[in-house]
This record gives structure tokens, sequence and C-alpha cells, in this order.
């Protein structure tokens, strides 16, 4: 592999004011980052900097146009201190599916995964051992271009900053089935990872926190019959002893982790049934005790057990269950994820 990156280290390291045991979510940046530029029509040299807040003209596009797309994923570390990645190409064809829907050049494959790789090389110390800590690595993309015609960019900044992460364990979470506000629509941008899907939840989960319930799964915009997903998680749906999940489409992201536990439910002999799945289902499925369990899907918490889901204020309790299907895919992928076990799939990949 050429080395065409230029990499500016930074002078001193800040992990030692880290506190590593109290971290909050994304709030502690590593001491390096990728930045790589497109102008005149090419993507520029990339560069491995010092973290540092950038200078972007108030005229930028993404400040008016929210011409922004982003990925997650994340950075473990083995027993013997080897780093890997999980299905990082993935990663990098979905920023591109997203990019072009927002009218945003395809970053090159090949200098993306030489960055990830010699920056989470370089900032290798903010993988904590550990089973459950890891490095989360935030991939983006901003239209940067100081031009504020509603038309899309012609310079864009390519971003790479990880954050480290501990287990996350997201507790009881209780949902609202969505019944007036929505995700995505038809020919929308729902299957994208762009900033502004994000931004547009905001509202509508604020006021369903209020009523007490931690996360919406929506449902689609035409007649908010049929079950989507959640946030920032994909979901799954327990009934009897089948695995049902929406199948993924314009509305619906396609989650890595969403199809790494669909194979795994497979390869363990677990009936997988894709297909649309409707609220109504769901509220029977529950009423006569074939719903087992009902959990989300995604990096972050790789699953979200779900305790209770609320519609038409009504609240169904989801009741605990041993030998549930969610801690054996969380285990499963875990140790894929950790060199813990064979990964069959080829999905670790080291640095
Ligand atoms: C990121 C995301 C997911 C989960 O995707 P993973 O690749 O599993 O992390 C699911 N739904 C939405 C809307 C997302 O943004």
């Amino acid at each position: 592999m050429t080395n065409t990156i230029e990499i500016t280290k930074a002078n001193t390291s800040k992990i030692h004011d880290v506190d590593f045991d109290n971290l909050s979510f994304g709030k502690v940046f590593s001491d390096h980052m990728f930045v790589c530029d497109f102008k005149n029509g090419e993507w520029q040299k990339p560069e491995i900097t010092p973290y540092a807040p950038l200078t972007l003209d108030p005229s930028a596009r993404v400040f008016h146009y929210g011409q922004a797309v982003f990925e997650g994923m994340k950075a473990f570390k083995d027993e013997a201190n080897n780093v890997w990645l999980f299905r990082p190409e993935d990663n990098l064809e979905r920023i591109n599916k997203s990019a072009e829907r927002l009218a945003i050049p395809a970053f090159p494959k090949d200098v993306f995964m030489e960055g990830l790789k010699a920056l989470v090389k370089l900032d290798e110390a903010w993988v904590q051992p550990g089973f459950g800590n890891s490095l989360y690595i935030r991939p983006f993309v901003i239209a940067t271009e100081p031009a504020i015609a509603a038309s899309p960019a012609l310079e864009y900044k390519f971003l790479i900053i990880c954050s480290p992460a501990q287990s996350y364990y997201s507790g009881d979470v209780r949902v609202l089935i969505a019944e007036q506000f929505s995700r995505s629509a038809n020919g929308g941008v729902g299957y994208a990872k762009a900033a502004g899907n994000y931004a547009a939840q905001f509202y509508p989960t604020s006021l369903a926190n209020q009523e007490g319930f931690q996360q919406i799964i929506w449902t689609d915009a035409d007649t908010h019959e049929f079950l989507e997903e959640a946030g920032t998680m994909n979901v799954f749906f327990r009934i009897n002893d089948t695995l049902v999940t929406a199948p993924t489409s314009e509305r619906i992201l396609d989650g890595i982790t969403r199809k790494s536990i669909i194979q795994i439910a497979k390869d363990s002999g677990i009936a997988v049934d894709v297909r649309p799945i409707k609220v109504s289902e769901l509220v029977e499925a529950s009423k006569n005790g074939s719903l087992k369990e009902v959990f989300g899907s995604g990096t972050a918490a790789v699953v979200s057990p779900i305790s209770a889901f609320s519609y038409k204020g009504d609240l169904f309790e989801i009741p605990k269950m041993d030998n549930n299907f969610s801690s054996i895919f969380k285990e499963k992928l875990l140790n894929i994820q950790y060199n813990k076990s064979e990964d069959p799939y080829g999905w670790r990949q080291s640095i």
C-alpha cells in the first residue's frame, strides 16, 4: 500500500486527562483526526492532523442546506492488545450511498481504508482494553463551499474523528409507536445517514421523552400502520420463536448490525422472517402472548432490549424471559468483534 497520507502528530496526548471509567458517550475525542478536502472536482491529499476545531466560512453550504452525511463504527481491542474493525468496507459503501442521495461526491475506498487504519493505529491507546470498551469512529462529510445558492456545493470536507466509548447499557427502554410524526417518506432520504434525518427526530423524540419513552418506533408515513425502525436502530420482533424484522427500503436504513444479526440467526437455526409487520399484529401478538421480545440493533449498543411499547394510549409490557434471542445475538456479535471466537464471515479486520 502506498502511504499517501500526510501525518502531523500532536505534540502531546490528551489521554492522561481522560477518566475512562466515567465516559459520557461522544464527548471526548482522541488526539488525531483524518481530513480530506474536495475541490476542483476531486479529492485532495488526505491528511491526519491533531484533533482541532475547523474554521469554516459562515456561508458554507452545510450550515444552510444541511448537505452532510455521516457513519458510525467501532474499533475493539482483544486480550492480546490487537485492534480490530468490524465490516469497515460496509460503512464506506453506505456513506457513499448516503452521499449520492445528498449530491455529495463519493469518497475513494482505498483512501478511506488506509486513512481509517492509519488513524486508529496512531490513536491505538484510545482503544481501551476490556470487553465492552471500544473506540467509536465517526466518519462524516460536510459541504464547505462558501456560497449560499441552494445547489450542491463544489467543495467538501471528509473527516474521521474518534471517541472512546464504554460498554453501553441502555437500561429499560420503553418506546412510543409513531402515530403522528414521520421519520422518512417514500422517495425521501430515510435510507441515508443524512444529518437532517436526526435533527428532524429531536422534537418528536423530546415529546416522547416527556411521556416517559426513551425512543420512538417509526411507522410508515402514509398509514402509520407498518413498523419501520427506531431513531438510530433497526428493530426486531420475536414472535414465538421466529425473528421478524421489516425489509430495508428507501425509508429504512440498512443497518450493519441488523444484517449481521439476520446472518447469525439463520446460522443458529433461528427462523427469520423479513417482511412488513403491522402495528396491529404486534398488539395482537402482545395480547395473545406470542410476542416474546422486541429489540433494537445498532453499532452503539449492539442490541437494546425494549421492555414496553405504547400505542394509541395503551401500554404493552414485554415480559422478560431467559434464553432470549437478544442476549444470544449480542454475545455472538461481541465475541466476533473482540476476537474471542471464530469469525466464519470474515467480518473482523485487523488494523
Ligand atoms: C445508524 C442507524 C442504524 C443502525 O445501523 P448500524 O450499521 O447497525 O449501526 C439504524 N437506523 C438508523 C436510522 C441509523 O441511523
